[in-house]
């Protein structure tokens, strides 16, 4: 599968936004967004100034969240697909169904700086669900798994000094996170209000409605 290769600071600059791509460096006075906020390109700053249509907008928020989880169109169409079956808010749904994705979780419980680095933690076959090894970074985890480090992985140096790490670290309210034996429960589904991304995810519903 085709992947994304281009500098990602120049999504954040597209967006207008800090979507956090690049872990500890999103937090510091060299995030591009902090130097050069209006979008890349030689005429990115005359483009800050048009008038954007509610089809802009509303493409706009649905690449957002696109990138921020970093999936593919055609898989985040297959979970908007996924959302308006099940009942409920179809744009709550569909957070709820990317904040489930393995890679976030790790992400979530500290594992990893951005989901990019916990997508290949998973990937690299470091991570455990309920003890068995899963390397599938979409796999969508439910209330009661264990998501764990693997046992021959933890002595590994990036994981060594991490459980301090994960003591410093707040996890959100639907994971228990146990920093001494890198792992967290997830304790119930994430509802919208813990999902702490500024966006109208309603703007996504009516762009797979037009
Ligand atoms: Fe985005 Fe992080 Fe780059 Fe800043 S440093 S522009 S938040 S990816």
């Amino acid at each position: 599968m085709a992947r994304y290769t281009d500098a990602v600071c120049k999504l954040c600059r597209r967006e207008g936004m800090k979507l956090f791509l690049k872990g500890e460096r999103c937090y510091t006075s060299r995030c591009a967004i902090e130097r050069r906020n209006y979008p890349p390109g030689m005429h990115g700053n005359r483009r800050m100034r048009r008038k954007v249509s509610d089809y802009g907008r509303q493409l706009r928020e649905k690449q957002k969240v696109r990138r921020i989880y970093g999936v593919y169109e055609r898989q985040f169409r297959r979970y908007f697909r996924q959302a308006l079956k099940t009942k409920g808010l179809t744009g709550a749904t569909l957070l709820q169904l990317l904040e489930r994705r393995l890679d976030n979780v790790v992400y979530r419980m500290g594992l990893a700086s951005s989901r990019a680095q916990a997508r290949q933690l998973v990937t690299h076959g470091h991570i455990t669900v309920n003890g068995h090894k899963v390397d599938i970074a979409s796999y969508s985890v439910r209330p009661g798994d264990v998501i764990q480090v693997a046992e021959n992985s933890r002595n590994k140096t990036y994981f060594k000094d991490l459980s301090e790490q994960l003591g410093a670290h707040t996890p959100p309210r639907w994971l228990s996170v146990e920093p001494a034996a890198l792992s967290a429960t997830v304790t119930d589904l994430p509802a919208r209000d813990d999902i702490d991304i500024p966006i109208n995810e309603q703007l996504i519903v009516e762009y797979y409605s037009r």
